[in-house]
């Protein structure tokens, strides 16, 4: 019986397989079309500078609008966008689309100085990053400090010394970047100091258990005292609550970001959002 059960229970496993990889592959051949047939959206999250209390930039986040299946949020499919390379098309769509956005923003009078954008390591192999930044730029008419870009701490270390000189090349260009999810790569000190970046963005898991927690109330003042000696700007991501913005704020925090101001949302939504309170 146990055999039989044995048996059974290793078919169930490989049908559950196949049944994965097919949701994969269609995911795959989805994801193709949905580029080409314009269902990746951008929905933007407010930045907030806790000097002024002022909203002055936003983050891009991808989005999928599958004719089937509905919104669905980057961590569902951008693993299998790594897979096969997409993300690099997904990546240049998002800038393109930013600038276009902020530009429009721009001309309708709308309080928001710069946008950032998440750049992938795919993105950063693929010829010529630096002219084609400088193209999205040009072709929506914005000065290169209306752009960020941000990088994850491990892409950037993944990418050694290669990185480093691609990163000196578009700091040269003018526009920012933005060290993500700080705190939970493999940073390299060393290599750290010598990145031309102007911002660390604390990872979400060192603000969730704030102001509770001891030891990531620890973390979060380690991170924002390395941010300030090495002249970096530092930007707190997953503010929820009040408690969170007050202890980041006197920890020496320069931006919070996080549900507290506003879920990503789609640029409409940003701007009766924005007539609200710019007004
Ligand atoms: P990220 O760049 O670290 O973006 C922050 C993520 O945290 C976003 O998730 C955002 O919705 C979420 N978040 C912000 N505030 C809060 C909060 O207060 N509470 C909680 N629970 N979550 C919060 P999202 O939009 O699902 O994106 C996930 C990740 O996918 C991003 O993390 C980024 O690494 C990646 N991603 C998104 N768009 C792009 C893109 O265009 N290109 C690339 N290469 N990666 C992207
Ligand atoms: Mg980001
Ligand atoms: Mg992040
Ligand atoms: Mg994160």
């Amino acid at each position: 019986v146990a055999k039989q059960r044995g048996a059974n229970s290793y078919a169930f496993y490989t049908q559950d397989m196949t049944e994965q990889a097919r949701l994969r592959l269609t995911l795959e051949t989805d994801l193709h079309e949905a580029i080409q047939r314009g269902q990746l959206r951008v929905h933007y999250q407010l930045q907030k500078a806790f000097d002024s209390g002022r909203w002055v930039s936003v983050e891009a986040l991808v989005r999928w609008q599958h004719p089937v299946r509905g919104l669905i949020a980057p961590g569902e499919f951008l693993a299998v966008a790594r897979q096969t390379g997409l993300i690099a098309d997904i990546d240049e769509y998002v800038l393109e689309e930013a600038c276009r956005q902020l530009r429009s923003w721009r001309d309708a009078g709308y309080d928001v100085s710069s946008v950032a954008v998440n750049m992938s390591g795919f993105w950063m192999e693929r010829g010529d990053i630096v002219g084609r930044v400088q193209q999205a730029l040009e072709r929506h008419a914005l000065p290169p400090e209306c752009l960020e870009l941000e990088v994850t701490e491990d892409e950037m270390m993944h990418f050694g010394e290669k990185g480093v000189a691609l990163l000196d090349r578009l700091a040269a260009l003018g526009v920012g970047l933005a060290i993500d999810d700080f705190g939970t790569g493999h940073s390299s000190l060393l290599r750290l100091k010598r990145m031309p970046v102007n911002k660390l963005k604390i990872d979400r898991g060192f603000v969730v258990d704030l102001p509770c927690s001891d030891s990531d109330s620890a973390m979060a003042r380690a991170i924002i005292a390395l941010g300030k000696s090495l002249h970096l700007r530092v930007i707190a991501e997953g503010v929820e609550t009040a408690a969170q913005e007050t202890l980041l704020r006197d920890l020496g925090c320069d931006l919070g970001q996080g549900y507290l101001y506003n879920r990503p949302m789609p640029a409409t939504e940003l701007e009766s959002m924005l007539d609200r309170v710019q007004s």
